[in-house]
């Protein structure tokens, strides 16, 4: 298919150079092209019927949604209704789902047709996409590398064009990672702008629905239309995204602490964003909270996990363990076998810090240490329009890597926690710098997403889009 972006599709699709069963059955031949990436756990039968009855609706002149032509994938944590979900988790297998997702109601209300649902991290735990009960997803340029996490398979799905847009979950960077791993586009709107209604919650402060996509056009209207509020999230924010006022001068932070190291990898980043962002004026300020990021992400990350996945236990919904005596007994046997290593850490890291004792040392210092950083960060960003920053601090690994200390694993996350331990709207964007592909990410003021996304239209994107 020649058509590579939304405005382009449909144009397509009204001139009848292409039918929308067309475009699906493209994308569906990729999906099966690539099906040792391992992106997708499940691929819907019913979307070529969906294709058809889209095609009867253009042929009889109704009016259209703004995502008619729009070919979509929703991460394994978001609920589509009749479908199955699992957050790729053995707990949630066979677990179909009673209701969609809020962002699933609004795309599908205008048109979007959703082809299946991605692989990830379990409960979005990892950052590598290796954490999940389907094995792991690829890199679809060396599938013998990681394609990023949780949302992996997301990215996976817009980088081998499977569709044109995904939708995932970041809660610590599981949208920007892997989308910058992946040499796409990835945004983690500010918090409580998009309804986590429907989303299997990992960490309830932290965890917020983002895109993925090529087209940054695509992505500004999937925001238009998945923000606002929703009654069913009541920690939504009653504020609406601005629009776009982006007409000053700009000014860009940076952290000269994170480029000043022997890292060539961060050095890289740090010529692309000072070449691509020219017309802005680029400013170094000071942030004294680096050291504090990641410990303060995975206590409070942890500590909100243990509380949301207690519900798991084999009684209402799930897997169940078939040969327990008694009651206590199935739910530590239920929980044993249905979830995973990287879970059950997590859950036992979170219990700890919340414990009488521990409580006022790890979880509530956390939280004072969190508001820190955000009172910082909001003030370096009333005379900056945004903090360019790398999005990871190496390349993507070898899939079989042996990591023996899994604290080197969090470490990585130490540039993207930063947008979801202060709520503020972050994008991880591949650029085209001297013949290569560098990703760096913009982390912009609250509530200001589409000003981002802005300036996103005056940066020389990955060539290849
Ligand atoms: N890598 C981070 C973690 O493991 C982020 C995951 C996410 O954003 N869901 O917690």
């Amino acid at each position: 298919m020649n058509y590579k972006r939304l405005a382009e599709i449909q144009a397509a699709v009204l001139r009848k150079e292409i039918t929308v069963e067309q475009i699906v059955q493209y994308y569906l031949n990729n999906i099966t092209k690539h099906n040792n990436l391992n992106a997708f756990v499940n691929v819907f039968g019913d979307v070529i019927d969906k294709a058809k009855a889209l095609d009867d609706k253009i042929k009889s002149g109704q009016p259209l949604g703004k995502l008619f032509g729009a070919i979509v994938s929703i991460k394994d944590n978001i609920c589509i209704k009749g479908k199955p979900v699992s957050a790729a988790s053995k707990i949630l297998s066979d677990y179909i789902s009673p209701y969609s997702a809020t962002v699933v109601e609004r795309i599908e209300n205008e048109d979007a047709i959703i082809i299946g649902t991605t692989n990830c991290d379990e409960f979005g735990m990892g950052s590598a996409s290796t954490n999940s009960a389907y094995g792991p997803v690829r890199n679809g340029f060396d599938e013998n590398l990681i394609a990023g996490g949780s949302s992996g398979g997301a990215a996976v799905s817009v980088q081998m064009d499977c569709c044109l847009l995904a939708l995932g979950s970041d809660t610590g960077g599981s949208i920007r990672q892997p989308a910058s791993l992946c040499n796409v586009i990835g945004m983690k709107p500010t918090y409580g702008s998009v309804s986590r209604y429907g989303l299997i919650a990992y960490a309830s402060s932290f965890d917020q629905i983002g895109v993925l996509s090529k087209d940054i056009q695509v992505i500004q209207t999937t925001l238009e239309i998945i923000s606002g509020v929703d009654s069913f999230d009541s920690t939504m924010s009653n504020k609406e995204l601005k629009s776009n006022n982006y007409k000053d001068e700009i000014n860009i932070a940076v952290i000269p602490e994170i480029f000043d190291n022997t890292n060539d990898y961060t050095n890289k980043c740090k010529e692309a964003i000072k070449s691509s962002l020219s017309f802005a004026k680029i400013n170094e300020v000071q942030f004294d909270y680096m050291k504090y990021l990641v410990s303060c992400y995975y206590i409070l990350t942890t500590a909100e996990a243990s509380s949301n996945l207690s519900r798991y236990d084999g009684v209402r919904y799930g897997h169940r363990s078939q040969d327990s005596a008694t009651l206590n007994e199935m739910y530590v046997n239920s929980r044993t076998e249905g979830f995973g290593e990287e879970v059950k850490k997590r859950i036992m890291l979170g219990t700890f810090v919340l414990s009488e004792g521990y409580f006022d040392a790890y979880y509530q210092k956390a939280q004072k240490i969190r508001r820190l950083i955000t009172e910082q960060i909001e003030g370096i960003l009333t005379t900056n329009h945004a903090i360019a920053m790398p999005v990871t601090p190496t390349p993507a690994w070898a899939i079989d890597k042996k990591i023996e200390d899994p604290i080197e694993i969090y470490l990585s996350d130490i540039y993207t926690v930063l947008a979801n331990i202060t709520g503020l709207p972050s994008i991880s964007i591949p650029v085209s710098h001297q013949g290569e592909i560098i990703n760096f990410q913009l982390l912009g003021r609250r509530g200001e997403d589409f000003m981002l996304l802005e300036m996103l239209k005056n940066l020389t994107l990955n060539h290849a889009f």
